[in-house]
């Protein structure tokens, strides 16, 4: 059984506010970290309609938001975060920045303390070895949006013991999910496979193949998808999926991975996907 009560989670965006959320919901102790206060206001609002909402479907009980929510301590101070028995990052995807968190989580944290990192790209052999404890950082990769996709990619760097593993593999299944273990490899196993699946996609529009609509149909109808391609994309982010198409590209040195010249340019016009109200399709405010 796992001992840990207090949680750390550093970042408060998409990703954190949705790791806090399932952690609160779960009974730890989460000790919310963000360089500022509004971030974290937006997060902790955007935590009470995600538990409201889970209350409506009769997942849990109004008592119980309230219970859930009184566990997440919001903070700007990383000194606060001393007592966490486990910590997950969740900042902004750049190697620089991340650098800088695990450096200093592994001055703060106790000495036992596990580093996570929910990087969707970034290599957690090369986070471990900036830090004094590399047999503790592991790659814990949640899926947006946190509460409701079920699956946790749980990614060993070359250092990480079978101890940490079976730790976060524990935690996975504690916090409601399902676990799947993978080595550090660029993309790990989920990126690695859908970005070029998304690429393609996006070359076929290029070349006049078919439409988006036609490529989403293909998958939707023919391989029982959930979601096209196309809709995946501007669900995640153009500009996300070029950045993690060149982490492929640079990672396995392989231009197979190089991303459509297409989407290249949509990223430079703004044509963001969702977020920006625009990608392979258009969205009304209400959706973003
Ligand atoms: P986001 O931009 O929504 O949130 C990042 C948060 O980190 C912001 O609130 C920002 O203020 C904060 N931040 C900035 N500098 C910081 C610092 N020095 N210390 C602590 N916090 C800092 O980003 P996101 O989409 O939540 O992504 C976070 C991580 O999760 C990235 O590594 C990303 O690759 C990964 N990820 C994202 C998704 C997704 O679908 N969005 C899915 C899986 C993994």
């Amino acid at each position: 059984m796992v001992d840990i009560e207090t949680v750390a989670i550093v970042g408060a965006g998409t990703m954190g506010s949705g790791i806090a959320h399932v952690f609160a919901r779960s009974g730890f102790q989460v000790l919310l970290f963000d360089v500022e206060q509004r971030f974290l206001d937006r997060a902790l609002g955007q935590i009470r309609t995600n538990l409201g909402r889970e209350a409506a479907k009769g997942k849990l009980d109004a008592a119980e938001v309230e219970t859930a929510l009184a566990r997440i301590t919001a903070t700007v101070d990383r000194d606060a975060l001393t007592n966490a028995e486990f910590a997950v990052e969740a900042a902004p995807e750049r190697f620089e920045m991340k650098a800088e968190i695990f450096r200093a989580l592994d001055r703060i944290l106790p000495e036992s303390a596990i580093l996570a990192s929910n990087t969707s790209s970034i290599s957690i052999t090369r986070l471990g070895a900036l830090t004094g404890r590399a047999a503790q950082v592991i790659g814990m990769h949640f899926f947006n949006p946190v509460p409701v996709m079920a699956l946790v990619e749980v990614v060993r760097g070359l250092a990480t013991s079978d101890s940490t593993y079976a730790t976060v593999h524990e935690l996975s299944v504690l916090v409601g999910k399902t676990p799947v273990e993978v080595s550090d490899a660029p993309g790990f196993v989920s990126n690695r496979v859908l970005m070029p699946l998304i690429n393609e996609a996006a070359f076929a529009v290029m070349e006049g193949v078919a439409t988006p609509e036609a490529i989403d149909q293909v998958f939707k109808l023919g391989m029982a998808h959930p979601m096209g391609p196309l809709t995946l994309a501007d669900f995640i982010g153009l500009d996300v999926c070029v950045d993690i198409l060149r982490v492929l590209q640079e990672g396995f040195g392989d231009p197979k991975y190089r991303p459509c010249p297409l989407l290249v340019r949509m990223v430079d016009a703004g044509w963001l996907g969702r977020k920006s109200g625009r990608g392979f399709y258009t969205y009304q405010k209400q959706f973003l």
